[in-house]
């Protein structure tokens, strides 16, 4: 890195908040999507506000490319460092600067634990919704940057849906100071842009009251296309879940080979339901739930509260458990319309036949999302290359069936590639204007998100 930048960035934050040995980048250059590698040239461990101006002001002057980076449990590599970048980490940042019992908000610094501060809410008797599976590790900055989802999405909303305000460095605007209601679009282009507009330095969240009652249902069924079309049953007829989440065969598997959770082995689709609400709400919900399910050809098994916890915990885990099956994978995360849940499952258990590679297959249900996993040994090239090559058809499967190619993860670098397959050349246009308009010398995130100049 140029010794100009470093001396400048030494007077900024002094050499305590500087990393330039490369044994120590080392970490820096992974997110949590295997097979995917960088190598940053510097990291800033950012401690305010003005430093992350000061840092990225810098960076702007000497045309240096710069990553924020939260948790780093991106699984679309969008927290993988392009080559020689800068990387402002923001995990000294976690402090919960203001909290109006009130108006029932929250302001935090974005390097803040996502667990951490749904505890502080609940500790109050209130409700954080935006509940990733990742939540013990990622941010609420990377939570934001990615709008990040979770179980309880479909019923509660995405991160966007409890953004209030907002504060970001940009590199051409400097710091804008957002409020929804006021400058909502700004906000809304904010959200969800991977790092790539600008870094968020202060979130104000809004909270609600905690639901009061819980009942959790599991149902079993023979195969995973039948496990799906209930889910579109089940969304038809007008119950809402405050979560309902798929898991195929494989996934089971993997759960059950990690640790003993006592998930029913032989199905080969399994459903797992949260109702929640007043008493009487999930008392009615429950009973035309079971119902339906048994109508579906699915079990009901009332889950007490002690087996649920236990089993969300499960949920949470899959992504580790997946290496009981093969070591490595990459995942997907496309979204379709509930009718095409279950044709979108078997045409890419199909693919995953004809190439002959392991696909596990989970999701946030009640979103239509679905995570295939391609699961690989890296020690087996050709092996690696066919799940690779079923990046693409898993894309196109979705496109093709009405969906999108992101539910929630974004597509950082792993489907930056497909952005010209989903969208129309106007759109890409647009695009590319707006990424100009807030990052003209292309240094923010450069390689993620956005389509290219050729595509
Ligand atoms: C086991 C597991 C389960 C997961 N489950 C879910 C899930 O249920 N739902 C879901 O949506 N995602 C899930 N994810 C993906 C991931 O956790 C989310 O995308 C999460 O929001 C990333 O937060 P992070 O702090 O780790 O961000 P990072 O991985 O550090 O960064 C992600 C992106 O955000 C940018 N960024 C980080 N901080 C800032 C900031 N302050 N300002 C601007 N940009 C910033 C980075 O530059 C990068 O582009 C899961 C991941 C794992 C490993």
């Amino acid at each position: 890195m140029n010794p100009a930048l470093i001396a400048k960035l030494r007077r900024i934050g002094g050499d305590s908040h500087l990393l330039l040995d490369p044994d120590e980048l080392v970490a820096y250059g992974y997110d949590a999507t295997m097979g995917y590698r960088g190598t940053p040239a510097a990291v800033v461990m950012a401690e305010t506000e003005a430093h992350i101006v000061d840092t990225l002001a810098a960076a702007v002057e000497h045309g240096v490319p710069c990553l924020a980076r939260g948790g780093a449990t991106s699984l679309s590599a969008s927290a993988v460092p392009p080559d020689g970048a800068l990387v402002i980490d923001t995990n000294r940042m976690r402090r919960i600067t203001d909290f109006d019992a009130v108006r029932r908000r929250a302001t935090v610094e974005p390097g803040v634990v996502t667990r951490d501060f749904r505890d502080f809410a609940a500790q109050r008797g209130l409700f954080y919704a935006p509940d990733p599976s990742s939540e013990a590790a990622a941010t609420i900055g990377g939570n934001v940057a990615t709008n990040a989802g979770g179980p309880y999405a479909f019923k509660y909303g995405v991160t966007r849906d409890a953004v209030v305000g907002l504060r970001v460095v940009t590199p051409r605007h400097g710091l804008l100071c957002l409020r929804r209601g006021a400058e909502d679009a700004v906000i809304d282009l904010v959200i969800g842009s991977e790092g790539t507009l600008g870094i968020v330095t202060e979130i104000t969240l809004q909270l609600r009251p905690m639901p009061r009652h819980r009942a959790v249902r599991a149902a079993g069924f023979p195969d995973g296309e039948a496990a799906l079309r209930a889910v579109a049953e089940i969304m038809e007829s007008g119950i809402t879940p405050a979560k309902l989440e798929f898991l195929d065969d494989i996934t089971v598997e993997s759960l059950e080979r990690s640790r003993s959770w006592g998930f029913p082995r032989d199905a080969g689709g399994l459903l797992l339901i949260e109702l929640d609400g007043d008493e009487t709400e999930v008392r009615d919900e429950t009973a035309g739930l079971d119902d339906l399910l048994r109508s579906a050809g699915g079990g009901t098994d009332s889950v007490d509260p002690v087996r649920a916890e236990r089993w969300w915990e499960a949920r949470r885990g899959i992504t580790a458990s997946l290496a009981k099956i093969r070591p490595a994978k990459i995942g997907e995360d496309i979204c379709v319309p509930y009718s095409q849940l279950a044709p979108t499952f078997s045409a890419i258990k199909q693919a995953a036949d004809d190439a002959d590679v392991v696909v596990a297959i989970f999701g946030h249900a009640a979103d239509g999302t679905l995570h295939p996993n391609m699961l690989y040994d890296p020690t087996d090239p050709e092996e690696r290359d066919r799940a690779f090559s079923l990046l693409p058809i898993v894309a196109d499967t979705g496109l093709g069936a009405g969906g999108i190619l992101s539910g929630e993860h974004g597509l950082g670098r792993v489907k930056q590639p497909f952005i010209d397959r989903a969208y129309d050349p106007p759109t890409l246009a647009a695009m590319r204007r707006i990424k100009r308009a807030f990052d003209p010398d292309n240094i923010m995130n450069p390689g993620a998100m956005w389509p290219t100049d050729q595509q």
